[in-house]
């Protein structure tokens, strides 16, 4: 069954992604088998988007009951659970507002768009420019890409759009000195995932900042993996002592249905009036049903402080492989945002696992990434670490 579904798809779906030949049928919390039955545990709940894992019962029975009262009538209304769900969001982070949309790029489109309004309504029509970080990762649309420090993703797109610069991460003096007339807003991951897992440093956001708020920027954070419990806390923003004044979400937020957000401050959210953006589907009754049903069970089943508890189990796991190891380079993250850079490259690893009944996956070709279900229990990550000994050299 397996060999004629790849050999279809390599023929008729677009050849954007280099994929593992595996055909995936069904899951349940943090298990996925395949067409032929075979089962895997799944560190990598489709790029930290499970964060409940597969076919939660509560969730399925939301989406089920949302399908047969109301899917989708548009913006122009009022609907019951993207408001419900909003005023959850609120309730629980820095923000006043909501913008819905669809996916990661399109909340990084709406904050930018955002920022650059906001300059203009505060009387700045010169400043335009966003301070980005290198190696960051902030989506695939022409002005994400713009705004991603990682040549890889822009080749091929010229004219790549004017309006970001780039600074290394964790680098304040950087920052400072990237600062003129026509800056607007610094835009950032808390930690860089698809970069790497890199953390800053613990007093650099804090320091960021003061300098924005001194020089009048306005404090980005793309939280889009970062956010909703991913590393221990329900935005990484609250590790690090900071307000910021625009975060962007999506991956998790509605467990597995495509759904983004954009969270800001009252005065700034302010700047987007009626028409000044928009989203057909944004929030749609069915995806924001799901999404207040997890956000729900987070709160209900603590799942933020599980998360918290089994990510330093799970630190102090790999740390413990590193030291076993030659070949480990570093161990980083936080939370079940983990990270394993090694002094080789990775996939060849990522693959014998998967082998072995294990889904990992693998960042800038050396770290291997670990960001399964935060319901992931203690003994799944000791099998998996127990299989990634035996398959890393000595
Ligand atoms: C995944 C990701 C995005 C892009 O999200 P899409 O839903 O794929 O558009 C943007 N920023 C970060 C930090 C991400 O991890």
């Amino acid at each position: 069954m397996t060999e004629p579904i790849i050999e279809t798809a390599d023929q008729v779906i677009a050849n954007t992604y280099k994929r593992f030949p595996l055909v995936l049928e069904k899951g349940a919390g943090c298990t996925v088998w395949d067409t032929n039955g075979k089962a895997y545990t799944d560190f990598v709940a489709g790029i930290a988007v499970c964060n409940l894992g597969h076919a939660h019962p509560r969730i399925a029975e939301a989406i089920s009951r949302q399908a047969k009262t109301l899917i989708h009538v548009s913006n122009l209304y009022y609907t019951l659970p993207q408001t419900e769900f909003a005023r959850l969001l609120v309730a629980h982070s820095f923000a006043d507002r909501v913008f819905f949309c669809n996916s990661g790029a399109e909340a990084n489109e709406a904050a930018i768009k955002l920022a650059r309004k906001y300059a203009k309504d505060q009387g700045h029509p010169q400043r335009y420019q966003i301070i980005s970080m290198e190696k960051s990762f902030h989506g695939r649309t022409m002005a994400t890409l713009s705004a991603t420090g990682q040549d890889k993703i822009k080749i091929g797109y010229d004219p790549i759009l004017t309006g970001f610069s780039f600074v290394p991460f964790n680098d304040l003096d950087a920052v400072a000195a990237a600062i003129d007339d026509k800056t607007c807003a610094v835009m950032l991951e808390p930690i860089q995932g698809e970069g790497g897992i890199n953390c800053p440093s613990p007093d650099f956001l804090k320091k960021l900042r003061a300098l924005c708020d001194e020089k009048g920027l306005l404090l980005i954070l793309d939280e889009i993996q970062t956010g909703m419990g991913r590393t221990g806390k329900l935005f990484a923003y609250e590790h690090y002592g900071v307000v910021p004044d625009i975060i962007t979400l999506a991956k998790a937020l509605a467990n597995g249905l495509p759904m983004g957000a954009m969270l800001a401050k009252e005065a700034i959210a302010q700047s987007f009036g009626p028409g000044a953006h928009a989203s057909t589907f944004g929030g749609t009754p069915l995806v924001a049903s799901a999404a207040l049903e997890t956000l729900k069970i987070f709160l209900e089943d603590h799942i933020v402080e599980k998360a918290q508890e089994t990510g330093e189990y799970f630190k102090a796991a790999l740390n413990r492989l590193k030291d076993k190891h030659s070949c480990v380079l570093d161990v980083r993250g936080k939370g079940l945002l983990l990270g394993m850079k090694l002094n080789q490259p990775a996939d060849g690893f990522v693959l014998s696992m998967m082998e072995k009944g294990f889904l990992i996956n693998c960042v800038q070709g050396d770290t291997l990434r670990f960001i399964p279900p935060l319901i992931i229990e203690k003994s799944d990550i000791d099998a998996m670490l127990q299989c990634l000994d035996t398959v890393l050299p000595r």
